[in-house]
Protein backbone atom coordinates (compact mmCIF):
# COMPACT_ATOMS: atom_id res chain seq x y z
CA UNK A 1 0.00 0.00 0.00
CA UNK A 2 1.19 3.13 -0.64
CA UNK A 3 0.65 4.82 2.22
CA UNK A 4 3.47 2.19 4.09
CA UNK A 5 5.39 2.85 1.27
CA UNK A 6 5.89 6.04 2.10
CA UNK A 7 5.92 5.93 5.61
CA UNK A 8 8.83 3.18 5.05
CA UNK A 9 11.00 4.81 2.63
CA UNK A 10 11.71 7.76 5.20
CA UNK A 11 13.24 5.64 7.42
CA UNK A 12 16.80 3.11 7.72
CA UNK A 13 14.64 0.23 9.10
CA UNK A 14 11.84 1.07 6.74
CA UNK A 15 14.03 1.26 3.90
CA UNK A 16 15.47 -2.17 4.61
CA UNK A 17 12.16 -3.84 5.09
CA UNK A 18 11.60 -2.43 1.21
CA UNK A 19 14.80 -3.93 0.04
CA UNK A 20 14.22 -7.16 1.61
CA UNK A 21 10.60 -7.45 0.19
CA UNK A 22 11.90 -6.67 -3.24
CA UNK A 23 15.11 -9.12 -2.93
CA UNK A 24 12.55 -11.99 -1.85
CA UNK A 25 9.98 -11.07 -4.34
CA UNK A 26 11.03 -9.14 -7.46
CA UNK A 27 14.60 -8.90 -7.62
CA UNK A 28 14.97 -12.30 -10.04
CA UNK A 29 12.56 -10.78 -12.48
CA UNK A 30 14.04 -7.15 -12.99
CA UNK A 31 15.89 -8.15 -15.58
CA UNK A 32 12.98 -9.74 -17.74
CA UNK A 33 10.20 -7.02 -16.40
CA UNK A 34 11.87 -4.33 -15.38
CA UNK A 35 10.55 -1.73 -18.75
CA UNK A 36 6.78 -3.08 -17.79
CA UNK A 37 5.05 0.11 -16.27
CA UNK A 38 1.78 -1.75 -15.92
CA UNK A 39 -0.19 0.68 -13.36
CA UNK A 40 1.73 0.98 -9.42
CA UNK A 41 4.94 0.02 -7.52
CA UNK A 42 3.16 -2.80 -6.41
CA UNK A 43 2.35 -4.25 -10.13
CA UNK A 44 5.50 -3.48 -11.49
CA UNK A 45 9.05 -5.27 -11.00
CA UNK A 46 11.06 -2.05 -9.91
CA UNK A 47 12.61 -1.66 -6.28
CA UNK A 48 11.36 2.15 -5.54
CA UNK A 49 14.41 2.76 -3.43
CA UNK A 50 15.33 5.88 -5.53
CA UNK A 51 13.61 8.45 -2.85
CA UNK A 52 15.82 6.17 -0.23
CA UNK A 53 19.53 5.95 -2.23
CA UNK A 54 18.92 10.04 -3.46
CA UNK A 55 19.07 11.04 0.31
CA UNK A 56 21.68 8.06 1.01
CA UNK A 57 19.27 7.09 3.66
CA UNK A 58 20.37 3.56 2.66
CA UNK A 59 23.78 3.36 0.63
CA UNK A 60 24.69 1.47 -2.73
CA UNK A 61 27.48 -0.74 -0.75
CA UNK A 62 24.61 -1.73 1.88
CA UNK A 63 22.12 -2.52 -0.83
CA UNK A 64 24.36 -4.51 -3.09
CA UNK A 65 25.79 -6.32 0.16
CA UNK A 66 22.80 -7.39 1.01
CA UNK A 67 21.45 -8.50 -2.48
CA UNK A 68 24.89 -10.35 -2.55
CA UNK A 69 23.73 -12.99 0.37
CA UNK A 70 20.46 -14.11 -1.53
CA UNK A 71 21.10 -13.75 -5.01
CA UNK A 72 23.88 -14.59 -7.55
CA UNK A 73 25.31 -11.91 -9.42
CA UNK A 74 24.41 -12.82 -12.72
CA UNK A 75 20.62 -12.97 -11.74
CA UNK A 76 20.76 -9.59 -11.08
CA UNK A 77 23.81 -7.41 -12.78
CA UNK A 78 20.83 -5.43 -14.79
CA UNK A 79 19.65 -4.05 -11.18
CA UNK A 80 23.51 -3.48 -10.43
CA UNK A 81 24.30 -2.02 -13.56
CA UNK A 82 21.30 0.35 -12.70
CA UNK A 83 22.26 1.36 -9.28
CA UNK A 84 25.93 2.33 -11.24
CA UNK A 85 23.73 4.62 -13.66
CA UNK A 86 23.14 6.56 -10.95
CA UNK A 87 26.55 6.31 -9.55
CA UNK A 88 27.53 7.62 -13.26
CA UNK A 89 25.52 10.75 -13.38
CA UNK A 90 26.09 11.70 -10.24
CA UNK A 91 30.04 11.32 -11.13
CA UNK A 92 30.12 12.62 -14.59
CA UNK A 93 28.31 15.96 -13.75
CA UNK A 94 31.13 16.14 -10.34
CA UNK A 95 33.05 16.34 -13.74
CA UNK A 96 30.88 19.05 -15.47
CA UNK A 97 29.59 21.55 -12.45
CA UNK A 98 29.05 24.50 -15.39
CA UNK A 99 26.08 21.81 -17.14
CA UNK A 100 24.07 22.23 -13.58
CA UNK A 101 24.60 25.88 -13.47
CA UNK A 102 24.17 26.86 -17.01
CA UNK A 103 20.63 24.58 -17.00
CA UNK A 104 20.38 26.88 -13.85
CA UNK A 105 20.39 30.06 -16.33
CA UNK A 106 18.67 28.42 -19.09
CA UNK A 107 15.90 27.74 -16.62
CA UNK A 108 15.44 31.04 -15.91
CA UNK A 109 15.63 32.55 -19.43
CA UNK A 110 12.33 30.38 -20.09
CA UNK A 111 10.94 30.88 -17.26
CA UNK A 112 10.50 34.46 -17.67
CA UNK A 113 9.61 33.48 -21.73
CA UNK A 114 7.32 30.42 -21.02
CA UNK A 115 4.10 32.33 -21.79
CA UNK A 116 4.71 31.99 -25.38
CA UNK A 117 4.25 27.93 -24.54
CA UNK A 118 0.79 27.88 -24.37
CA UNK A 119 1.26 23.93 -24.48
CA UNK A 120 3.59 24.14 -21.41
CA UNK A 121 0.90 25.00 -19.37
CA UNK A 122 -1.47 22.57 -20.35
CA UNK A 123 1.05 20.12 -19.91
CA UNK A 124 1.79 20.76 -16.25
CA UNK A 125 -1.15 20.81 -15.53
CA UNK A 126 -2.23 17.68 -17.29
CA UNK A 127 -4.66 18.98 -19.91
CA UNK A 128 -2.88 18.12 -22.82
CA UNK A 129 -5.61 15.82 -24.17
CA UNK A 130 -2.85 13.00 -24.76
CA UNK A 131 -4.32 10.16 -22.19
CA UNK A 132 -1.12 8.76 -21.21
CA UNK A 133 0.73 12.38 -20.88
CA UNK A 134 -2.09 13.56 -18.84
CA UNK A 135 -1.97 10.23 -16.52
CA UNK A 136 1.67 10.52 -15.79
CA UNK A 137 1.29 14.05 -15.07
CA UNK A 138 -1.45 13.05 -12.38
CA UNK A 139 0.61 10.26 -11.45
CA UNK A 140 3.91 12.73 -10.77
CA UNK A 141 1.51 14.77 -8.64
CA UNK A 142 0.01 12.75 -6.88
CA UNK A 143 2.83 10.08 -5.96
CA UNK A 144 5.68 11.88 -6.31
CA UNK A 145 7.22 8.97 -8.92
CA UNK A 146 6.56 7.87 -12.12
CA UNK A 147 8.51 4.61 -13.70
CA UNK A 148 11.58 4.91 -15.07
CA UNK A 149 10.08 3.84 -19.22
CA UNK A 150 7.55 6.65 -18.11
CA UNK A 151 10.01 8.68 -17.58
CA UNK A 152 11.42 8.64 -20.88
CA UNK A 153 8.18 8.35 -22.91
CA UNK A 154 7.27 12.00 -20.83
CA UNK A 155 10.88 13.72 -21.55
CA UNK A 156 10.32 12.46 -25.41
CA UNK A 157 6.62 13.59 -25.82
CA UNK A 158 7.66 17.05 -23.85
CA UNK A 159 10.92 17.45 -26.18
CA UNK A 160 10.06 16.04 -29.64
CA UNK A 161 5.97 16.22 -29.84
CA UNK A 162 5.09 19.11 -27.55
CA UNK A 163 8.11 20.93 -29.09
CA UNK A 164 8.88 22.19 -24.84
CA UNK A 165 12.22 23.24 -24.02
CA UNK A 166 13.71 20.28 -22.07
CA UNK A 167 15.03 22.22 -19.36
CA UNK A 168 11.68 23.18 -18.45
CA UNK A 169 10.61 19.73 -18.31
CA UNK A 170 13.93 18.87 -15.90
CA UNK A 171 12.47 21.36 -13.90
CA UNK A 172 8.78 20.07 -13.28
CA UNK A 173 10.35 16.73 -12.76
CA UNK A 174 12.59 18.23 -10.37
CA UNK A 175 9.88 20.33 -8.62
CA UNK A 176 7.88 17.28 -7.98
CA UNK A 177 9.51 13.84 -7.82
CA UNK A 178 10.68 12.47 -4.57
CA UNK A 179 13.78 10.98 -5.64
CA UNK A 180 14.72 14.40 -7.49
CA UNK A 181 18.35 14.90 -8.40
CA UNK A 182 20.15 17.33 -9.91
CA UNK A 183 22.09 14.77 -12.04
CA UNK A 184 20.24 12.01 -12.28
CA UNK A 185 17.20 14.21 -13.87
CA UNK A 186 19.38 16.85 -16.01
CA UNK A 187 21.72 13.98 -17.68
CA UNK A 188 18.49 12.50 -18.26
CA UNK A 189 16.39 15.07 -19.71
CA UNK A 190 19.78 15.75 -21.54
CA UNK A 191 20.29 12.24 -22.68
CA UNK A 192 16.35 11.89 -23.86
CA UNK A 193 17.13 14.93 -26.20
CA UNK A 194 20.65 13.84 -27.16
CA UNK A 195 22.83 16.02 -25.39
CA UNK A 196 24.70 13.49 -23.73
CA UNK A 197 25.53 10.84 -26.22
CA UNK A 198 26.32 12.26 -29.30
CA UNK A 199 23.79 11.37 -32.59
CA UNK A 200 21.87 9.33 -30.16
CA UNK A 201 18.02 10.94 -28.53
CA UNK A 202 15.59 8.79 -27.59
CA UNK A 203 12.56 8.80 -29.54
CA UNK A 204 8.68 7.02 -28.21
CA UNK A 205 6.29 5.57 -30.16
CA UNK A 206 3.08 4.26 -29.87
CA UNK A 207 4.11 0.60 -29.94
CA UNK A 208 6.50 0.58 -27.42
CA UNK A 209 4.14 2.38 -24.98
CA UNK A 210 1.45 -0.25 -25.91
CA UNK A 211 3.97 -2.79 -25.67
CA UNK A 212 5.12 -1.99 -22.45
CA UNK A 213 2.13 -0.16 -20.40
CA UNK A 214 -0.37 -3.31 -21.29
CA UNK A 215 -2.38 -1.07 -24.23
CA UNK A 216 -3.85 1.04 -21.45
CA UNK A 217 -3.72 4.45 -22.97
CA UNK A 218 -5.69 5.54 -26.29
CA UNK A 219 -3.49 7.49 -28.19
CA UNK A 220 -5.34 9.94 -31.33
CA UNK A 221 -4.98 8.89 -34.96
CA UNK A 222 -1.69 8.94 -36.29
CA UNK A 223 0.63 9.88 -32.84
CA UNK A 224 4.18 9.73 -33.83
CA UNK A 225 6.85 11.67 -32.00
CA UNK A 226 8.66 13.34 -35.31
CA UNK A 227 12.48 13.01 -34.20
CA UNK A 228 14.70 16.36 -34.83
CA UNK A 229 17.93 17.80 -33.54
CA UNK A 230 18.38 20.15 -30.25
CA UNK A 231 20.94 22.03 -30.95
CA UNK A 232 23.03 23.17 -28.09
CA UNK A 233 26.96 24.12 -29.50
CA UNK A 234 28.35 24.38 -25.62
CA UNK A 235 31.16 21.68 -25.24
CA UNK A 236 32.21 20.74 -21.42
CA UNK A 237 35.44 19.43 -20.77
CA UNK A 238 35.75 17.15 -17.75
CA UNK A 239 37.63 18.09 -14.87
CA UNK A 240 37.31 16.32 -11.47
CA UNK A 241 36.99 18.51 -8.36
CA UNK A 242 37.98 16.13 -5.32
CA UNK A 243 38.08 18.46 -1.93
CA UNK A 244 39.76 16.04 -0.03
CA UNK A 245 41.34 17.67 3.52
CA UNK A 246 42.59 14.67 5.69
CA UNK A 247 41.48 14.72 9.08
CA UNK A 248 43.86 15.75 11.81
CA UNK A 249 43.84 13.57 14.67
CA UNK A 250 45.33 16.47 16.68
CA UNK A 251 42.05 18.62 15.72
CA UNK A 252 38.90 18.94 18.06
CA UNK A 253 36.42 17.72 15.37
CA UNK A 254 32.78 17.98 14.72
CA UNK A 255 30.54 16.08 12.08
CA UNK A 256 28.04 18.48 10.42
CA UNK A 257 25.39 16.13 8.90
CA UNK A 258 23.19 17.65 5.71
CA UNK A 259 20.35 16.01 3.65
CA UNK A 260 22.51 14.62 0.93
CA UNK A 261 23.72 12.09 3.08
CA UNK A 262 21.76 10.63 6.18
CA UNK A 263 23.88 7.25 6.15
CA UNK A 264 25.64 8.77 9.34
CA UNK A 265 28.55 6.43 7.58
CA UNK A 266 31.43 9.15 8.94
CA UNK A 267 30.00 9.60 12.21
CA UNK A 268 32.22 8.14 15.19
CA UNK A 269 31.76 8.36 19.33
CA UNK A 270 31.65 11.11 21.17
CA UNK A 271 32.14 13.88 18.73
CA UNK A 272 29.48 16.62 18.69
CA UNK A 273 27.01 15.97 15.88
CA UNK A 274 25.15 18.68 14.24
CA UNK A 275 22.22 17.72 11.82
CA UNK A 276 20.36 19.76 9.50
CA UNK A 277 16.37 19.21 10.34
CA UNK A 278 14.27 20.41 7.90
CA UNK A 279 15.02 20.33 3.92
CA UNK A 280 16.94 23.50 2.39
CA UNK A 281 13.90 23.99 -0.74
CA UNK A 282 15.67 27.27 -3.19
CA UNK A 283 13.98 25.12 -6.30
CA UNK A 284 10.48 25.36 -5.58
CA UNK A 285 10.06 21.76 -5.25
CA UNK A 286 6.20 21.18 -3.77
CA UNK A 287 4.76 20.07 -0.32
CA UNK A 288 4.91 16.16 -1.81
CA UNK A 289 8.67 16.17 -1.71
CA UNK A 290 9.08 18.13 1.28
CA UNK A 291 7.58 16.23 3.65
CA UNK A 292 8.95 13.54 2.43
CA UNK A 293 12.32 14.82 2.88
CA UNK A 294 11.55 16.18 6.09
CA UNK A 295 10.38 13.19 7.38
CA UNK A 296 13.54 11.23 6.29
CA UNK A 297 15.57 13.60 8.24
CA UNK A 298 13.38 13.66 10.94
CA UNK A 299 13.96 10.34 10.97
CA UNK A 300 17.63 10.27 10.57
CA UNK A 301 17.98 12.39 13.64
CA UNK A 302 16.12 10.26 15.56
CA UNK A 303 18.35 7.20 14.52
CA UNK A 304 21.57 9.43 15.10
CA UNK A 305 20.52 10.00 18.84
CA UNK A 306 19.88 6.56 19.33
CA UNK A 307 22.89 5.28 18.07
CA UNK A 308 25.53 7.78 19.41
CA UNK A 309 23.40 9.38 22.48
CA UNK A 310 20.84 12.39 22.15
CA UNK A 311 22.81 15.15 23.94
CA UNK A 312 25.52 14.65 21.49
CA UNK A 313 23.30 15.98 18.38
CA UNK A 314 22.46 19.24 18.09
CA UNK A 315 19.92 20.36 14.80
CA UNK A 316 20.29 23.72 12.67
CA UNK A 317 18.47 24.51 9.78
CA UNK A 318 20.30 26.16 6.78
CA UNK A 319 18.50 29.68 6.70
CA UNK A 320 20.04 30.03 10.91
CA UNK A 321 23.79 29.59 10.55
CA UNK A 322 24.62 31.29 13.88
CA UNK A 323 23.25 28.28 15.56
CA UNK A 324 26.21 26.50 13.51
CA UNK A 325 28.65 29.33 14.66
CA UNK A 326 27.49 29.26 18.32
CA UNK A 327 27.89 25.25 18.15
CA UNK A 328 31.56 25.43 16.79
CA UNK A 329 32.29 28.07 19.44
CA UNK A 330 30.40 25.96 21.98
CA UNK A 331 32.66 23.06 21.53
CA UNK A 332 35.31 24.73 20.66
CA UNK A 333 35.41 23.08 17.07
CA UNK A 334 38.81 23.13 15.09
CA UNK A 335 37.59 21.03 12.12
CA UNK A 336 34.48 20.52 10.84
CA UNK A 337 34.11 17.28 8.93
CA UNK A 338 31.03 17.15 6.27
CA UNK A 339 30.28 14.83 3.32
CA UNK A 340 31.40 16.27 0.48
CA UNK A 341 28.13 18.74 -1.25
CA UNK A 342 27.63 17.38 -4.74
CA UNK A 343 26.47 19.44 -7.56
CA UNK A 344 23.28 21.06 -6.61
CA UNK A 345 21.87 23.19 -4.14
CA UNK A 346 24.92 22.29 -1.15
CA UNK A 347 27.62 22.88 -3.63
CA UNK A 348 28.49 26.28 -2.57
CA UNK A 349 25.99 27.02 0.05
CA UNK A 350 28.35 24.69 2.90
CA UNK A 351 31.66 26.20 1.96
CA UNK A 352 30.35 29.69 1.59
CA UNK A 353 28.70 29.13 5.20
CA UNK A 354 31.15 27.10 6.81
CA UNK A 355 33.90 29.88 5.42
CA UNK A 356 34.10 32.75 8.27
CA UNK A 357 33.57 30.35 11.21
CA UNK A 358 36.99 29.73 12.24
CA UNK A 359 37.38 25.66 11.14
CA UNK A 360 38.94 23.58 8.99
CA UNK A 361 37.06 21.90 6.85
CA UNK A 362 37.05 18.44 6.11
CA UNK A 363 35.39 16.87 3.04
CA UNK A 364 34.31 12.98 3.57
CA UNK A 365 33.83 10.81 0.21
CA UNK A 366 32.04 7.52 0.48
CA UNK A 367 34.89 4.70 -1.28
CA UNK A 368 32.08 4.01 -3.52
CA UNK A 369 32.06 7.50 -5.44
CA UNK A 370 36.01 7.64 -5.46
CA UNK A 371 35.71 3.95 -6.82
CA UNK A 372 33.47 4.85 -9.57
CA UNK A 373 33.47 8.87 -10.00
CA UNK A 374 37.17 8.27 -11.95
CA UNK A 375 35.62 5.96 -14.35
CA UNK A 376 32.26 8.64 -14.91
CA UNK A 377 33.98 11.19 -17.27
CA UNK A 378 33.46 9.40 -20.97
CA UNK A 379 30.51 7.65 -21.86
CA UNK A 380 28.65 4.85 -19.04
CA UNK A 381 30.52 1.71 -20.38
CA UNK A 382 33.68 2.98 -19.61
CA UNK A 383 32.27 2.72 -16.09
CA UNK A 384 30.07 -0.19 -16.84
CA UNK A 385 33.73 -2.32 -17.68
CA UNK A 386 34.57 -1.88 -13.94
CA UNK A 387 31.25 -2.58 -12.22
CA UNK A 388 32.23 -6.78 -11.83
CA UNK A 389 35.82 -5.64 -10.38
CA UNK A 390 34.56 -2.79 -8.00
CA UNK A 391 31.24 -4.71 -6.51
CA UNK A 392 33.30 -8.36 -6.55
CA UNK A 393 34.81 -7.78 -3.41
CA UNK A 394 31.23 -7.16 -1.84
CA UNK A 395 29.51 -10.37 -2.80
CA UNK A 396 30.32 -13.73 -0.49
CA UNK A 397 31.65 -16.63 -1.96
CA UNK A 398 33.74 -16.97 -5.10
CA UNK A 399 31.06 -15.86 -7.57
CA UNK A 400 34.06 -13.57 -9.17
CA UNK A 401 37.19 -16.32 -9.47
CA UNK A 402 37.63 -14.73 -13.12
CA UNK A 403 38.18 -11.48 -12.32
C1 LIG B 1 13.70 12.05 -17.65
C2 LIG B 1 14.19 11.26 -16.46
C3 LIG B 1 14.35 11.91 -15.23
C4 LIG B 1 14.86 11.19 -14.13
N1 LIG B 1 15.01 11.84 -12.92
C5 LIG B 1 15.54 11.18 -11.86
C6 LIG B 1 15.76 11.83 -10.62
O1 LIG B 1 15.51 13.03 -10.45
N2 LIG B 1 16.24 11.10 -9.58
C7 LIG B 1 16.55 9.77 -9.71
O2 LIG B 1 16.99 9.14 -8.73
N3 LIG B 1 16.38 9.13 -10.89
C8 LIG B 1 15.88 9.79 -11.96
N4 LIG B 1 15.71 9.14 -13.16
C9 LIG B 1 16.20 7.74 -13.28
C10 LIG B 1 15.17 6.65 -13.00
O3 LIG B 1 14.00 6.90 -13.70
C11 LIG B 1 14.85 6.51 -11.51
O4 LIG B 1 16.04 6.41 -10.76
C12 LIG B 1 14.05 5.22 -11.27
O5 LIG B 1 12.85 5.28 -12.02
C13 LIG B 1 13.72 5.10 -9.80
O6 LIG B 1 12.83 4.04 -9.58
P1 LIG B 1 13.27 2.74 -8.81
O7 LIG B 1 13.94 3.08 -7.54
O8 LIG B 1 12.06 1.86 -8.75
O9 LIG B 1 14.34 2.15 -9.82
P2 LIG B 1 14.98 0.66 -9.99
O10 LIG B 1 14.70 0.27 -11.38
O11 LIG B 1 14.48 -0.22 -8.91
O12 LIG B 1 16.50 0.94 -9.86
C14 LIG B 1 17.22 0.92 -8.63
C15 LIG B 1 17.98 2.20 -8.48
O13 LIG B 1 18.91 2.39 -9.53
C16 LIG B 1 18.97 3.77 -9.89
N5 LIG B 1 18.47 3.92 -11.27
C17 LIG B 1 17.61 3.11 -11.92
N6 LIG B 1 17.44 3.51 -13.19
C18 LIG B 1 18.19 4.62 -13.34
C19 LIG B 1 18.44 5.51 -14.42
N7 LIG B 1 17.90 5.34 -15.62
N8 LIG B 1 19.28 6.55 -14.21
C20 LIG B 1 19.88 6.74 -13.00
N9 LIG B 1 19.69 5.91 -11.95
C21 LIG B 1 18.85 4.88 -12.11
C22 LIG B 1 18.08 4.52 -8.90
O14 LIG B 1 18.86 4.96 -7.82
C23 LIG B 1 17.11 3.44 -8.49
O15 LIG B 1 16.52 3.67 -7.24
C24 LIG B 1 15.21 9.82 -14.28
C25 LIG B 1 15.03 9.20 -15.52
C26 LIG B 1 14.53 9.89 -16.59
C27 LIG B 1 14.36 9.19 -17.90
Amino acid sequence: MIEDYLKNITSYTGTKILLDDFVKNKIRFYKGYRNQDLGGLSENYVSGLSPAISRRIITEYEIVKQISKHVQYNDVDKFIDEICWRTYWKGWLEHRPAVWHDYLDDLTYFNDNNKKYDIYHRAIDGETGLECFDAWVSELKEYGYIHNHARMWFASIWVFYFDIPWQLGADFFYRNLLDADPASNTLSWRWVSGLQTKGKRYIASKSNIDRFTGNRFKFPENFYVKEKEIIDSRVYEPRMNIQYQNSSPNYKKGILIHEEDLSLSFVEKNIPIMMQYKTHNPFGQTSLPVDLANRSIENSIERCKKKFGSNTVTTFDWSDPQKLRKWISDHNLEMIEVTAPTVGKFESLIPSTLKNMNVEISYKYHDWDLSFWRFSDKGFFKLKKQIKKIVGPLWDGPLFSGV
